[in-house]
C-alpha cells in the first residue's frame, strides 16, 4: 500500500467518526498549494509501514476507532488498495477515502466491492484552471465519472475546493457547477501560504473571510449544505 505516514487518532478528517488516517506516498499532480509535497512525490525519507504492522495497529485499536481515513498523496494509486481495504473492512471499520477523483476505474472497483463508506473528492478549481494550478493535462471528466459512480452506487460523498485567490475565483464556480450538477456537501478550505510546493505561494494573501462568504452563498445554489473550513 505504499503507506508513509499514520495519525493515529483524528476528530476532525471522518465526519462523525473517531478515525485513524493513514497517509499513502505518490500523486499524479503537482498542486501548487500542496502542503503535503513529500508525501505527493514519495519521498523516499519518509517512514514506510509493512501492511501487515498498519492492520495490526488498526486491530489493536478497533475499541477506540470507528473508523479509517485512506489520504495521501494520492491513495488510489497505492497498488494493493483493494485488498488491503478488504482486510480493514474485515476488522470491522468504516472507511473514508480522500480522492482527487482521477482514477475512476479504480473508485468503481472499490465502490462495487462496498469497500467505502465514505469519500472526499477534491475539485481544485474549474476545468479551464485545473493545468495552471495542478500542472496535470488529465481530462476534467474523470473527475466527473467519478463523481457519477459514488452518485451511482449512493456512496456519501463531499465535494471540497481550497480557495486559492486568483486561481480559484466566483467565475469558477460557474464552471464548476455546470459540469458537477447538484450535490450534498460541499466544503469550502481557506488557502494556507505557509509550506506551499510552489513558493511563490508563500506571499499570496488568503481571501478575506467575506470572498469565502460570497462563495458559499453561490455554491448553496446546486449544494444542499455548503461549509467553510479552516476561518
Ligand atoms: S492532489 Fe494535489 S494537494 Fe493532494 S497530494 Fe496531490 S499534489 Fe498534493
Amino acid at each position: 500500500m505504499n503507506i508513509r505516514g499514520i495519525q493515529k487518532t483524528s476528530l476532525i478528517d471522518y465526519p462523525q467518526t473517531i478515525s485513524t488516517v493513514l497517509f499513502t506516498g505518490g500523486c499524479n499532480l503537482r498542486c501548487l498549494y500542496c502542503h503535503n509535497a513529500s508525501l505527493a512525490c514519495n519521498d523516499c525519507n519518509l517512514q514506510k509501514y509493512s501492511n501487515d504492522e498498519v492492520l495490526d495497529l488498526l486491530q489493536k485499536r478497533k475499541h477506540l476507532i470507528g473508523g479509517v481515513v485512506i489520504t495521501g498523496g494520492e491513495p488510489t494509486l497505492a497498488h494493493g488498495i483493494v485488498g488491503f481495504l478488504k482486510k480493514v473492512k474485515d476488522i470491522g471499520l468504516k472507511v473514508k477515502l480522500d480522492t482527487n477523483g482521477f482514477q475512476p476505474d479504480v473508485l468503481k472497483k472499490l465502490v462495487s466491492d462496498r469497500l467505502l463508506d465514505y469519500v472526499a473528492i477534491d475539485i481544485k478549481t474549474s476545468p479551464e484552471k485545473y493545468h495552471a494550478l495542478t500542472k496535470t493535462k488529465l481530462p476534467f471528466d474523470l473527475i466527473i465519472q467519478s463523481i457519477t459512480l459514488l452518485k451511482e452506487y449512493r456512496i456519501p460523498f463531499e465535494l471540497r475546493t481550497t480557495c486559492v485567490p486568483g486561481f480559484v475565483t466566483i467565475e469558477d464556480f460557474h464552471s464548476i457547477r455546470d459540469r458537477v450538477g447538484n450535490v450534498v456537501y460541499y466544503y469550502l478550505q481557506q488557502f494556507h501560504n505557509h509550506h506551499t510546493l510552489d513558493e511563490t505561494l508563500h506571499t499570496l494573501k488568503p481571501y478575506p473571510k467575506e470572498v469565502l462568504f460570497s462563495f458559499q452563498q453561490f455554491v448553496k445554489t446546486f449544494a444542499t449544505c455548503c461549509e467553510i473550513r479552516g476561518i
